[in-house]
């Protein structure tokens, strides 16, 4: 008897064996299967003769879902993220699956029937009460002579499934089989559309051709490229140009964004430059049916290019000949929970895999992959000059000498002024949302606090509500300060829409739009407010640092960054990294047409090392500065970490799980690790749970792999069903 080993979506490590009795199994396929009282999809990773279990007690694979096997391919990379990322493979599996391919139905044919009249209409009705409307209807129309399916008919009466029934029985109706539908069949919904420019081709510039020159000469192997390009320097340009010749030799490109709302501008370019080839993007906001349709084009090797964000890495690819990461340092690369994986790291595996090229692009690139472009590692190719703009000013506000009005100096608000005077945009940068951060009684220092989180609320002013950002418990505003009953409570700082408000008022007539994750929760949102900037309907930008990626928009002259001083405070040794990588996105906004751009920071630290390299633009210089202290002190990229984080209602029980676990991982005395002290998370109390980290060190990926795969195993104690804990390789975040 054939034993089908299937890994399934489930939180305990498989497989699971499963007797395949008279179905044809493969190894890759997916495959329908009782587990506990439920069924489920799950893959099958390999074939037996006979199971541990014992043959006769196997329960049988109960269907083959109408799909081709998973590839080889897929299932290495599977199982690569699985180990690397010491996460269950069936839950990595059904991760990377498109979501229709879990449902253990998905392909099924379902019979569909057509009722007709086979009565004299007369006859039935005088059988029907007057006042059985919904009765009358569904009779009336098939009197017309309409053959209704059940869809229909129960749109014109919902009672008419059983009524049908009924009527067969009395030979009043005739009900016949029509040709079975998939269940799952359906109609893709249309793409919103997005304006481009007219199909152009620009000529690429003698740093463009190099670029694409030395590229395109590997491909065919795996090499890792940087592709170090300032803002409005032309990457795209040099992605098109690869592609074009990767799709010439009839071999598929992978794209990855890292925004979501940068997918569908970029899918119209693409598509413009190349009509006739299949583009499909896959993103986090696709209806499943379209994102299986758009899967399966990929994996039939049909889609030229397949443009997504992190998750479409994941996307199988027959002919892949490029993988390109663009925006490569963003932090949104990295998947926050569940399978924590990094999507910049999985396309190098990806291409290694397939023996192809990867592009890394950035005008910032991470410190990662800068230093191993320095050490030789990876390949780089510059671009320095930018075709259309020109590098932006750079100047600051002091606000140690200024007064501030809501957080606005005179200055800024004079050069925001003039600029909407000259009919062009501005954009006002500041990377906080809702209206305040702080409310504050400044009679007795009370500031408002999330009742179940270590976190201050945040003041959203339009519904007076106060919101927590961790774990998104509102309130309304206090009348009255809890513990004084002083009634002027204030609220301190600046968010978005405070900033907002204040331009509102003080720039009577200039339109001015808001973009942050509240004002574009809506679906198609963001979409709709870059066609208003675009066509000038805006004057001033109010933006996150949603709007500081990649986006172009001609009319957009000044830049404005406000409360990036804050960022300056933080504990996190990537802080300071990051805040040099958007204030040099965000500045790249400025002056990207044949208007020249001017940024004004607003700083109490104009000084400081991270303002004079951003005014400089100079990346290789302060890059330099971070590796080495990050050599000096020994953090990534010197060496490689991971962080064990647990959660748990009562404090002490995540302290001693969390002991326990570092008492077990000192005791792999062979393994060639730090392990650092249990410390509180930043955040210490979410949603009510008390949060601890544990982090530990190695000098390389294959000593971290050796002491994960050893150490993993042992973290579930008697103590763990009580914490909720996950163990984050390579972290972004500590
Ligand atoms: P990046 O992604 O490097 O910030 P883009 O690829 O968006 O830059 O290009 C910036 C602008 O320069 C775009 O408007 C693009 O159309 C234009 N551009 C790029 N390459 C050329 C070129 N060779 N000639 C003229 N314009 C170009
Ligand atoms: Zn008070
Ligand atoms: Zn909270």
């Amino acid at each position: 008897m054939t034993i089908a080993r299937v890994e399934l979506d489930v939180p305990v490590v498989g497989p699971f064996d499963y007797a395949t009795g008279d179905t044809d199994v493969r190894v890759g396929a997916l495959v329908a299967v009782p587990f506990g009282r439920r069924r489920q999809v799950g893959v099958v990773t390999a074939l037996a003769e006979s199971s541990p279990i014992g043959n006769s007690r196997l329960r049988f694979v109960e269907r083959v879902l109408p799909v081709e096997p998973l590839t080889a391919e897929t299932l290495s990379l599977a199982a690569f993220c699985a180990d690397y990322y010491r996460h269950p493979l069936g839950q990595v599996l059904a991760i990377t699956l498109p979501t229709l391919l879990r449902k253990p139905d998905y392909g099924k044919r379902v019979q569909a029937w057509e009722y007709r009249l086979a009565a004299a209409a007369s006859d039935v009705k005088a059988n029907i009460e007057p006042r059985a409307t919904g009765q009358l209807r569904l009779l009336r129309a098939l009197a017309s002579g309409e053959v209704l399916d059940s869809v229909r008919a129960r749109l014109i009466y919902a009672g008419a499934p059983r009524l049908l029934l009924e009527w067969v029985e009395k030979g009043w109706i005739e009900k016949r089989a029509v040709r079975a539908k998939s269940s799952l069949s359906g109609r893709l919904r249309p793409v919103v559309s997005v304006a481009v420019a007219p199909n152009t081709v620009p000529t690429l510039t003698d740093e463009q051709r190099q670029a694409v020159d030395v590229i395109s000469e590997t491909l065919g192997q795996f090499v890792p490229w940087l592709l170090h390009g300032v803002t409005g320097s032309g990457k795209t340009e040099v992605y098109l140009s690869l592609i074009e010749r990767v799709a010439a030799s009839g071999k598929q490109t992978l794209l990855l964004v890292p925004e979501i709302n940068l997918t569908p501008q970029l899918e119209a370019r693409v598509q413009d430059r190349f009509p006739d080839l299949e583009v499909v993007s896959l993103h986090s906001g696709l209806a499943e049916r379209e994102r299986l349709a758009r899967w399966q084009q990929a994996r039939a090797g049909d889609a030229a290019i397949v443009l997504g964000t992190r998750l479409a890495v994941f996307t199988p690819m027959p002919q892949l000949g490029l993988v390109i990461v663009d925006e490569e340092h963003d932090s949104s690369f990295k998947q926050a929970e569940s399978l924590r994986y990094h999507a910049r790291d999985i396309a190098v595996y990806v291409a290694k895999s397939a023996n192809v090229p990867v592009v890394l692009g950035s005008a910032t690139p991470s410190l990662e992959t800068y230093a191993n472009a320095l050490s030789g590692r990876y390949r780089s190719a510059s671009l320095t000059l930018r075709p259309v703009a020109r590098a932006p000013t750079v100047e600051f506000i002091d606000v140690r000498k200024q007064h501030l009005d809501h957080g606005l100096s005179a200055d800024a608000l004079a050069a925001i002024g003039d600029c909407v005077g000259r009919g062009e945009q501005c954009l006002v940068y500041i990377n906080r949302r809702g209206f305040a951060p702080v409310l504050l009684c400044r009679a007795c220092g009370w500031m408002a606090q999330c009742q179940r989180c270590s976190a201050r609320l945040t003041l959203h002013s339009r519904a007076l509500k106060l919101r927590c950002h961790y774990c998104g418990h509102q309130e309304l505003v206090h009348r009255a300060c809890p513990d004084c009953g002083n009634q002027d409570l204030h609220g301190l700082g600046q968010g978005t829409q405070r900033i907002e408000e204040a331009l509102r008022a003080q720039l009577a007539g200039a339109r001015v739009l808001r973009v942050d994750s509240d004002s574009t929760r809506r679906r198609n949102a963001f979409a709709e407010m870059r066609n208003q900037i675009r066509s000038e309907q805006i004057d001033v930008l109010v933006g996150t640092q949603m709007l500081a990626k990649g986006h172009d928009f001609p009319k957009l002259t000044l830049v404005v960054i406000l409360g990036a001083d804050h960022a300056l405070y933080s504990s996190d040794y990537r802080a300071a990294e990051r805040l040099f990588q958007q204030l040099m996105q965000v500045a790249g906004r400025a002056g990207r047409a044949d208007r020249p751009g001017r940024v004004l920071v607003q700083t109490e630290f104009p000084s400081h090392p991270v303002y004079k390299a951003l005014a400089r633009q100079a990346f290789a210089d302060y890059a330099a500065d971070l590796l080495a202290e990050r050599r000096r002190s020994g953090f990534p990229p010197y060496v490689y970490q991971a962080v064990l984080r647990a959660e748990a209602h009562r404090e002490d029980q995540m302290w001693s799980f969390l002991r326990t676990a570092a008492g077990k991982a000192l005791s792999l005395t062979d393994a060639d690790v730090t392990v650092y002290d249990c410390v509180p998370a930043p955040i210490f109390r979410v949603a009510g749970r008390y949060r601890g980290q544990l982090l530990v060190e190695a000098p390389n990926r294959v000593a971290m792999r050796y002491f994960l795969a050893r150490w993993h195993p042992t973290l579930n104690t008697y103590k763990s069903s009580l914490v909720r804990w996950v163990i984050d390789v390579d972290p972004v975040e500590l």
